[in-house]
């Protein structure tokens, strides 16, 4: 049942771009605005990823595709609500990994787990579900082409490596983890290169997507950009009278 009063439409925003652009950064301030669910779609095949160090399937002698593919089914990704930071945290198989999820072990081996077309097809799939009822902020690199590809609004950021090295290194000493700015160039370089030459799934500006260039924008501006256009999607709302 709708109650009297102003009902806005729900839209679906995709943002995708290369790492440390500053996707989820932005994504979480426009999910906040407009009271929608944000999505961290890294954030699982960052959990894929633990789950493969967890288990034993990755060593120094690589990663063993195969062990992983058979015990995907017990890799259960589920995202939890902290009343106390107001953010949502990943969890895997019912444990809060939010913090393992973005140390440097798990960043290394994450594009490897990401480019195997069984891990994409199990979280593809559960992103679909969850963009279902729309009302989702979600980033990612498929987002706007494979994952939502009806999404009203489609962003595609970009940022300049040395911005990208600045942000993610100021991101993860402010998270207590020890990196040096070498290891984060080289992370990367070398994720960029394996998500965008896979074959599923590759990182892809959609034709559709506005491209959204932030090496010399503050938050505020970045944020005034993609706002501006959701309202211009969103409207003004359609008058309800009665209940209906
Ligand atoms: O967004 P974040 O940098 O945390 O993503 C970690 C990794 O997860 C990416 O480098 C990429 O390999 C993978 N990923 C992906 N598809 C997505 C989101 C992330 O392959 N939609």
């Amino acid at each position: 049942m709708t109650k009297p009063g102003i009902v806005k439409k729900k839209i679906n925003i995709a943002i995708d771009g290369y790492s440390s652009c500053g996707k989820s950064t932005l994504a979480k301030a426009v999910a906040k605005e407009f009271n929608y669910i944000y999505i961290d779609t890294g954030a699982m095949y960052r959990a894929m990823t633990l789950h493969a160090l967890k288990r034993g399937y990755i060593t120094p002698e690589g990663l063993n595709e195969e062990a992983l593919i058979k015990d995907l089914d017990n890799a259960y990704i589920t995202f939890q609500y902290n009343p106390v930071t107001y953010l949502s945290e990943t969890c895997l198989n019912g444990e809060v990994v939010e913090k393992e999820i973005r140390q440097m072990d798990v960043s290394k081996h994450v594009s490897p787990v990401s480019a195997i077309k069984e891990v994409r097809l199990k979280l593809v799939k559960l992103q679909k579900r969850l963009s279902e009822n729309k009302g989702v902020v979600m980033d990612g690199r498929d987002i706007g082409t494979v994952v939502m590809p009806d999404a009203d609004l489609k962003i595609f950021m970009v940022a300049t490596p040395e911005v990208r090295i600045q942000r993610r290194y100021d991101e993860l000493i402010s998270k207590g983890v020890a990196v040096s700015k070498d290891e984060i160039k080289q992370n990367i370089t070398e994720r960029d290169h394996i998500d965008s030459n896979r074959v599923n799934d590759p990182l892809r500006q959609s034709p559709d997507a506005l491209v959204l260039d932030n090496s010399d924008l503050s938050l505020d501006e970045q944020f005034e950009f993609i706002i501006k256009k959701a309202q211009e999607l969103i409207g003004n709302g359609e008058e309800i009278s009665q209940l209906q």
